[in-house]
């Protein structure tokens, strides 16, 4: 199946279609956790009272971030290219929908995303967990292998391959990953050249 084939498109946001800003290290250490746990993964095996600030903190750090993003190279062209083929859309991420809802809007995307198609960290098991596009598949009514994820993480990629869909790894010069990544473009520009 060659890429412009594809009718399903899920997209992971941060640092795929917005430049990367988030200061992991900054978070954990804000947090009190240690540089080598994952922060979600951290936070959901804290004390009920403690996750419940440390998420409040979380949400209100992103959201000065999401107001704040920037498209990354050639996201706005390639998703509005695959709006324009009737291609159906869906977000994946690691993100609070609202946020991610909020990012959309600030580089102008968020026509293109229903709400009810952008899955957060509250909708899905958060990647490398393919229960988020398990979901997005039920929900189109089709099969994961006919779905393509395009992210910039290897949480994104081994997400795609739990699920069974295609991936594409975008944003990184070099592929660390190629046996995770189907496809692999320098950016969101490259990727629409792809499309053929
Ligand atoms: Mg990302």
């Amino acid at each position: 199946m060659s890429l412009g084939d594809i009718r399903h498109w899920v997209f992971d946001m941060d640092g795929t279609l917005t430049v990367a800003v988030h200061d992991f290290a900054a978070i954990r250490e804000a947090l009190d956790i240690p540089s080598d746990h994952d922060i979600l993964t951290h936070l959901a095996a804290l004390p009920a009272t403690e996750a419940a600030a440390k998420h409040a903190w979380l949400l209100e750090h992103e959201r000065d971030l999401a107001i704040a993003s920037k498209a990354a190279d050639g996201a706005v062209e390639l998703v509005r290219e695959l709006a324009g083929r009737d291609c159906r859309l869906a977000i994946l991420t690691r993100n609070a929908r609202e946020l991610a809802h909020v990012t959309l809007e600030a580089i102008g995307l968020a026509d293109c995303f229903p709400v009810e198609h952008i899955l957060g960290r509250d909708e899905a098991a958060p990647k490398p967990s393919p229960d988020g596009l398990l979901q997005i598949a039920r929900a189109w009514g089709v099969s994961p292998a006919e779905m393509v994820i395009v992210g910039d993480y290897r949480f994104d990629l081994d997400c795609g391959r739990a699920a069974g869909t295609r991936t594409v790894l975008v944003n990184l010069p070099d592929n660390p990953w190629p046996q995770l990544a189907d496809w692999h473009a320098a950016d969101c520009r490259a990727l629409r050249a792809l499309l053929g």
